[in-house]
């Protein structure tokens, strides 16, 4: 056995997971088809909120424990991405949210003022931002430290990840939307979402809403590379070209709430398809017909940042538990 673990993945699931088990003492390889900055979880705005994400009593847990995780990493922003940045959730109330909402440090009802025009409801909160290029970057690096290797070597065959377990100890499928294919699971499915990037004019704090005038959200997210500004949720998209009128949507959109955002400099435009799964996220053991250990992590929808500490940690346990 040349390792004690390969994971398949390097988006935000895979490089969390194996960050986790190399810092215990694990051999680990991941084993991706794409570099970390040209996955789905580097397109992602990203916000730590359980969103688009199931099932709801597993989700509480991981996310509370990401959000523990991100909250200590935004004491150096810089080198790790994360930000803690105060800001609204518009339309939305405690009530709505699962028992969860209730451990948020923080977290509370927005006064009137507080609230975007057209709005009567609203939380706010200082949550962890997260700059996906520059935290896939870090926990790169951080499991480079750990003795861990990244190999990107196109992607797997459906149904071959199996095979890799006659030379490591575990196989860790963080495959996200691959697994579609790669396990297969037909109940994994694309929620394609669409970003502008542009020119800050002066924002800094984050702002999600529902617009009253169409079933789209909108959202405002200060980056350090400029404000990402969305969104769109398109179930069994596959289409990853940026569409123009969808981006001339999504700016309309966020100017109406914030009018200096008219005629605001693009810097990007960005696409990205969440992983989503019917019947939520998988996180469970497979005894392979070899003998060998597999552990699935995928399907992690529209939150997969912010479950990602919580879901390598409960992975990483079952890799070891054999
Ligand atoms: C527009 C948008 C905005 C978002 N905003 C947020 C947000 O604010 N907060 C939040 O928490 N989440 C957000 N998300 C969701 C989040 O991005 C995803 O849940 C997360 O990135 C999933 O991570 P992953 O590692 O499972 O998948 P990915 O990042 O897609 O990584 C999958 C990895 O598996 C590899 N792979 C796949 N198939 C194979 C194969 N056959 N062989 C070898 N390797 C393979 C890929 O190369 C890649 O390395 C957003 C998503 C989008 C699209």
């Amino acid at each position: 056995m040349d390792s004690d673990a390969i994971v398949i993945g390097a988006g935000v699931i895979g490089l969390t997971t194996a960050v986790v088990l190399a810092e215990s003492g694990s051999r680990v390889r991941v084993r991706t088809a794409e570099e970390p900055r040209q996955t789905t979880s580097a397109v992602a705005g990203a916000l730590w909120w359980p969103y688009r994400i199931e099932p709801e009593d597993r989700t509480a847990g991981w996310s509370l424990r990401t959000l523990e995780v991100l909250t200590g990493l935004a004491d150096h922003p810089e080198e790790t991405g994360v930000r803690m940045v105060t800001g609204t959730m518009a339309g939305s109330e405690t009530a709505g949210l699962g028992e969860w909402a209730a451990a948020v440090p923080g977290l509370r009802s927005a006064v009137p003022e507080e609230l975007p025009a057209g709005q009567d409801q609203g939380l706010r909160a200082t949550l962890p931002l997260v700059d996906m290029p520059t935290h896939l970057d870090y926990l790169r690096r951080r499991l480079t430290a750990a003795g861990g290797v990244v190999e990107e070597r196109g992607p797997l065959r459906p149904g071959s990840w199996q095979d890799l377990a006659e030379s490591s100890g575990a196989v860790l499928n963080c495959s996200g939307l691959g697994s579609r294919q790669l396990v297969p699971d037909p109940a994994v499915r694309p929620v394609r979402g669409q970003l502008v990037v542009v020119e800050n004019p002066g924002v800094r704090e984050w702002l999600v809403a529902a617009d009253p005038r169409s079933s789209e959200t909108l959202y405002l997210f200060p980056q350090p590379y400029g404000l990402v500004l969305g969104g769109t949720a398109g179930e069994d998209d596959w289409e990853l070209a940026p569409d123009p009128a969808t981006a001339e949507a999504i700016l309309d959109r966020c100017a109406r709430v914030r009018p200096d955002l008219r005629g605001a400099k693009v810097l990007a435009h960005r696409v990205g398809l969440r992983p989503s799964r019917v019947g939520g996220v998988r996180l469970e053991q497979e005894r392979l017909p070899g003998g060998g250990l597999g552990v699935h992590n995928y399907g992690h929808g529209g939150a997969g940042v912010t479950v990602a500490w919580g879901c390598a940690e409960e992975a990483a346990g079952l890799a070891a538990a054999g």
